[in-house]
């Protein structure tokens, strides 16, 4: 290739990073042209841009979310996950209401004001029980927001949880492509179900999220313009990435990992993209690199899930292999984390930090 020509090439990814950021979209063959090539400047230029639009919505400040891993029973399959029903190594545990209100009112001394209930799709918890608990965590802490992520259910226990005080929902989409999503799921499952709940969540009036696995086993420049196709179309309040990793126990456990600065460019396109968006540094981003969470904060993210889930029970949570579950990912290493973020600028807030239009 000739310099001009060359420079050319090299200039056309920052073009498309401009544009996204005047127009929040692109077509797709631009995404597929900006995933099939990209360096470290361009992912420089991105991060460099999604910060300066996070510090322009949200300052310095970084939401944070108690994350209590209350069931790993789990009725799906899919082949990427340690708790998929036909790994009969996991270790099967499911906590009490008295449980839960016992992290939560731990959360709540060290500042949280969002509790996030995730777990397996575990029908033990069935529609009554889940109102029953989400009525008692909200009468109980009224000032908190109360975050849901129990997969995939009918409209109308969506909309019972709703009506009982639940204020958002995370279900990540996984993949936008049809044929990935196959790759990722056996065929009980499809991605237009998934779509549909999540029209369903937002259309209730949760404050929903969506999201994927950085290089998932099968992820291509074409699927990922279809997750940024898709993010567009949906138009979620939350998005949530992490990078993919391996479980032994699982289909997908001999794949490779997500790549750590593909991830770290996502969460700035992201952010270009949807500017007001609430977006985590995951705690698989936070495994992969000693400093994961400080560079997807970095990169453009504004919130972090620590873990508040009784420490017996964080090992047997085991959705992918090495997952950490004794340091700053912690809720008890808040102090710590706290420290970590103020020496990059950043500062932890004890606010419930709900989505608006700002
Ligand atoms: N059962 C619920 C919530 C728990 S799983 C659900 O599936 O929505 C939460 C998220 O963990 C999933 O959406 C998936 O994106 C992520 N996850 C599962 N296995 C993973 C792995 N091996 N590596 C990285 N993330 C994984
Ligand atoms: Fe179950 Fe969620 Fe894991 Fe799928 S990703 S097996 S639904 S816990």
């Amino acid at each position: 290739m000739s310099d001009s020509l060359y420079i050319i090439e090299k200039m056309k990814q920052k073009r498309w990073i401009d544009k996204l950021e005047q127009t929040g979209n692109l077509e797709r063959e631009a995404w597929i042209s900006l995933f099939s090539e990209y360096d470290e400047e361009d992912q420089a230029y991105a991060a460099q841009k999604a910060r300066a639009i996070a510090g322009y919505f949200f300052g310095n400040q970084i939401y944070i979310r108690g994350l209590i891993e209350f069931t790993s029973y789990c009725r799906n399959n899919c082949y990427y996950c340690g708790l998929r029903r036909d790994n009969e190594k996991a270790e099967r545990y499911r906590l009490t209401a008295q449980e839960i209100l016992s992290c939560c009112e731990r959360g709540y001394t060290l500042g949280f004001r969002t509790f996030v209930l995730q777990g397996g799709e575990d029908l033990w918890y069935t529609d009554d029980r889940m109102e029953a608990l989400i009525r008692q965590i909200k009468k109980k802490y009224p000032d908190c927001a109360l975050t849901l992520s129990v997969g995939e259910r009918e409209e109308a226990s969506y909309r019972r949880w709703y009506e009982a005080g639940a204020d958002r929902y995370l279900l990540r989409h996984e993949t936008g492509e049809e044929a990935h999503y196959a790759v990722l799921h056996p065929q009980e499952m499809s991605l237009a179900r998934r779509k549909d709940c999540l029209r369903q969540l937002r259309g209730i009036g949760y404050q929903t999220g969506c999201g994927f696995m950085v290089g998932s086993p099968g992820q291509s420049a074409e699927t990922l313009a279809e997750d940024m196709a898709w993010i567009k179309e949906l138009g979620p309040h939350m998005i949530g990435i992490g990078p993919f990793i391996p479980h032994k126990d699982t289909p997908l456990g001999k794949a490779a990992q997500g790549n750590y600065r593909l991830t770290l460019f996502l969460l700035s396109l992201l952010r270009i993209m949807e500017k007001q968006v609430l977006l985590p540094a995951t705690t698989a981003l936070g495994t992969i690199h000693p400093e994961g969470r400080e560079a997807g904060i970095l990169a453009g993210a504004n919130v972090v899930m620590p873990n508040l889930s009784p420490v017996s029970v964080r090992k047997k949570y085991a959705i992918y292999d090495g997952k950490k579950h004794t340091g700053e990912e912690a809720a008890e290493g808040i102090e710590n984390l706290r420290r970590r973020l103020k020496r990059i600028g950043y500062e932890i807030v004890s606010k419930r930090g709900d989505w608006e239009e700002r």
